[in-house]
Order: C-alpha cells, then sequence, then structure tokens
C-alpha cells in the first residue's frame, strides 16, 4: 500500500488539510482516519440550530456523502488510532489495521472535561459530538430543568437554546463573571444580564458539590452557597482536553517531527477559525506551497438570537469604547490598554467586523 498523507482526525480542521491538499494539486494517496463513524461535520450547530431542532444531521456534514469518493479520498470511519510508531511511520488503529504515512497530520480535536464527581450518571452529560448533541435534544422537552455547569460559549448558548426549547434552565459558574479571558467585564456583564432577561437563572462564583443519586442518576444537585438544584438533565461545560494519547508519552517530541504537522484544536487552538486555517496551512506545507499571513482570528456564537463575534484578549484592559446601545442587542465594543485595543466584540453586527479586526491587523507590535 502507497502511503501519502494520511490525517488523523476526520474533524474541521482534517476535512480543510484534505480539500486544500486536492485543490492545489497533490496526487497522491490521502487517506482520512476518524474514530467516529460520521462522515466529517461541522460542530458549531450542535448547541445552536441543530440542538434547537432546526436542523437536520446531513446538513452538518462538511462535504456531501460520495464527495471523498470522488476526490481519491479514502475515509476510514469508525476505527481511533491508538499508537503512532514514529520510526516505522506507520498509525495502529484500535482494530489492529496499520497504516503507513508518509507525512503524518495529527487532527484529533479534543474532548470536553467532565466533572469526576458526576462522572457515569445518565442524566449528566456533556456536549461534544453528533450523539451527545441527540441525546440533550431529547432530554430537552418543554419543562424539563436544565442544570448548565460552566458559562463559557457552549454553556452560554446551550442554556440559550434549551430556553428556546421550552426548558427550565440554571446556570451555574465558578468564576465571579463568565468568559474572563474573551470579554471585558463590562461585557461579560451583559451577557449575564441578556441570559437573565430571557428567563435563565444565571448563578455566579458557585461550585456544585456531591451529587445526591439515585438508581444511577442524579436527583439533586448542592451548590457551594448552600442550595441546591433538582435538574432533569446536567449538562458539564467546563472546557476540553487534547485527545493527545495516542501521541504517547512525549506528544511534544512526536509532533517535533518534520512528517508530522498538528493543526486544530488538538493543536491548542479552540475556535473554528483557527482550525480552518491550521487545517489549510498543514496543506501548503505538505505541499511546499507558499504559506499564506496568518490571519487575525476570532470566535463567534449565537445566544438568545444575537451574533456575538470577539477577537483578542482582553487582560488588562484600562478602558472601553462603546458604539452603540447594549440595551438594544446592537453595539460594538474595543477594550483598550493604555490607549492600543486588545479585544473587541461586535454583537449584533456583523458587518462592524471588518472594521474591528482592521483595529489589530494595523496596530504596530
Ligand atoms: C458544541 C460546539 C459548538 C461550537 N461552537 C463554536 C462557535 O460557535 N464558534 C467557534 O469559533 N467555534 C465553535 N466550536 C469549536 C469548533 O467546532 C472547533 O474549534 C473545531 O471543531 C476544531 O476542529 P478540529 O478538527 O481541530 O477538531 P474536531 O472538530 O473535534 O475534530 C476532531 C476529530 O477527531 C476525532 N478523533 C478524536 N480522537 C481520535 C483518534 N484517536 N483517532 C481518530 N480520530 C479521532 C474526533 O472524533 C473528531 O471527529 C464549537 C465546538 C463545539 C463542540
Amino acid at each position: 500500500m502507497s502511503a501519502g498523507v494520511v490525517i488523523a482526525g476526520g474533524g474541521l480542521a482534517g476535512q480543510r488539510c484534505a480539500e486544500t491538499l486536492r485543490r492545489e494539486g497533490y496526487t497522491g494517496p490521502i487517506t482520512i482516519v476518524g474514530a467516529e463513524g460520521h462522515l466529517p461535520y461541522d460542530r458549531p450547530p450542535l448547541s445552536k440550530a441543530f440542538l434547537a431542532g432546526e436542523l437536520e444531521r446531513e446538513s452538518l456534514s462538511l462535504r456531501p456523502a460520495g464527495w471523498h469518493a470522488e476526490q481519491g479520498i479514502e475515509l476510514r470511519l469508525g476505527d481511533p488510532v491508538a499508537a503512532v510508531d514514529v520510526e516505522g511511520q506507520r498509525l495502529v488503529l484500535a482494530s489492529g489495521a496499520e497504516l503507513p504515512y508518509m507525512q503524518l497530520v495529527a487532527a484529533t480535536g479534543s474532548r470536553a472535561r467532565t466533572l469526576p464527581a458526576l462522572d457515569g450518571l445518565a442524566n449528566v452529560q456533556t456536549l461534544r459530538d453528533l450523539p451527545d448533541a441527540e441525546c440533550l435534544r431529547a432530554a430537552l422537552v418543554p419543562g424539563a430543568h436544565l442544570a448548565v455547569i460552566g458559562a463559557g460559549l457552549i454553556g452560554q448558548e446551550i442554556a440559550a437554546t434549551a430556553k428556546k426549547l421550552g426548558a427550565q434552565v440554571t446556570l451555574v459558574e465558578a468564576a465571579p463573571l463568565p468568559l474572563e479571558r474573551a470579554l471585558h467585564p463590562d461585557l461579560a456583564q451583559w451577557l449575564v444580564d441578556l441570559q437573565r432577561e430571557e428567563g435563565v437563572d444565571v448563578r455566579l462564583g458557585i461550585t456544585s458539590q456531591a451529587p445526591e443519586t439515585a438508581d444511577g442518576r442524579l436527583t439533586a444537585l448542592p451548590l457551594s452557597d448552600g442550595s441546591r438544584l433538582t435538574p432533569d438533565v446536567v449538562l458539564v461545560a467546563i472546557g476540553v482536553i487534547p485527545n493527545r494519547e495516542w501521541l504517547g508519552d512525549d506528544a511534544q517530541a512526536v509532533l517535533a517531527r518534520p512528517e508530522i504537522l498538528a493543526v486544530g484544536d488538538l493543536a491548542g487552538g479552540d475556535h473554528w477559525e483557527l482550525a480552518v486555517h491550521q487545517g489549510r496551512a498543514a496543506a501548503r506545507t505538505i505541499l511546499g506551497a507558499p504559506l499564506a499571513p496568518t490571519p487575525f482570528t476570532g470566535w463567534w456564537s449565537d445566544v438568545h438570537g444575537v451574533r456575538l463575534q470577539g477577537f483578542g484578549d482582553p487582560a488588562g484592559a484600562d478602558a472601553i469604547e462603546l458604539d452603540g446601545d447594549p440595551g438594544e442587542r446592537s453595539f460594538s465594543a474595543v477594550a483598550l490598554r493604555d490607549g492600543r485595543p486588545v479585544a473587541a466584540l461586535a454583537v449584533g453586527r456583523p458587518r462592524e467586523v471588518p472594521r474591528l479586526k482592521a483595529l489589530f491587523t494595523a496596530t504596530p507590535d
């Protein structure tokens, strides 16, 4: 079997790498190895339109059925990579199959972190993949009580979607304000107010305690302020862990090898735009083509029908400039440190995004 490019991980970054290779003239073998049984698909809708029941699973696929075969890209789905033999330049899959490579792209993404005290309880889950979203969607019947632990972007989105589906939602966050790394405190407070206006019960500076259980289910969740929730379902959204185990004990050394490239969430990103850019950049590196300059990437989120688009890191910001009316859910904000923009947010104003991005790209280092 000829080796060619093997992409470990059939998600966004891996898919973008494969299609860029073909589009830019690579004619050798390409194989995508995916742990999941599905065609590569897009995750952002899992906490938004798909969870809300507004999209069918087929529409999540990044490319339609048959596209990979047409492009001569082999898909090996449902058989995760178990290990890499770097000296022998081959992957070992969970089934025991071996796959040689000339170039390896590590694109296995990340998984949701769990709370060990809640692990294994039937009505406690995380949201990372399609089956997770289907399971949560089935539980979110009108009147159901959902407790979301963690008010990061995914927790915020799930709380909003669940509310739209008629659930009663409590959003519990350990920090005094959510999204510390992404939002200036004034903007984080605005988001908390938005959730509360929409009827989400937001509890800040609170942690969950040991659960009460019966028959393998959580029956009550005591909180650190002495209160107690009795949710039907608990969604844990407290961050992600990169899927690096298959790289062995010294993942750093493996990823430093010239024939191995790491992309997407596995490589430390946690946003869509960065995964796309890195997938494409890996393909160009393999082709020896000039690399496009690294774009200034950011994140987006949809919460209660409002589009949020953010960039930069607001740490240490000492001023904030607002344009528009936060009360109307349509404004932009630039956080400044010593007069220089360090972070920006567009709320309900997608057309402002190029102008906001330009503030950063035009700023000398
Ligand atoms: C619910 C949700 C909502 C999101 N919403 C937004 C958003 O609104 N905006 C935004 O910017 N970003 C969002 N993101 C983040 C974005 O989806 C990710 O940054 C992006 O998917 C990363 O792409 P990736 O290819 O690195 O990883 P993934 O898309 O996770 O793909 C990795 C693939 O590798 C597979 N895999 C894992 N281990 C192995 C193994 N050992 N062998 C083979 N395959 C393996 C996984 O099953 C997965 O299919 C969201 C993420 C989630 C989960």
